[in-house]
């Protein structure tokens, strides 16, 4: 089951969308910025209905 979930980049500010696929469970993985190009970290808690989104810089 795929979702969208709109965020705003840690590093630039600029609002984005990332899909997320809650079918995996909790993962963690990271994406380039589509307007900055930086690694987002994205921590994803999910039990295929609900689910919460964390974005991080790289480094925290
Ligand atoms: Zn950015």
């Amino acid at each position: 089951m795929l979702e969208t979930e709109r965020y705003e980049c840690p590093y630039c500010g600029e609002p984005a969308e990332a899909v997320l696929d809650l079918s995996g469970g909790d993962q963690s993985y990271i994406e380039d910025c589509p307007v900055c190009c930086r690694p987002i970290l994205f921590h994803l808690q999910t039990d295929g209905h609900e689910w919460m989104l964390d974005v991080q810089t790289e480094n925290e």
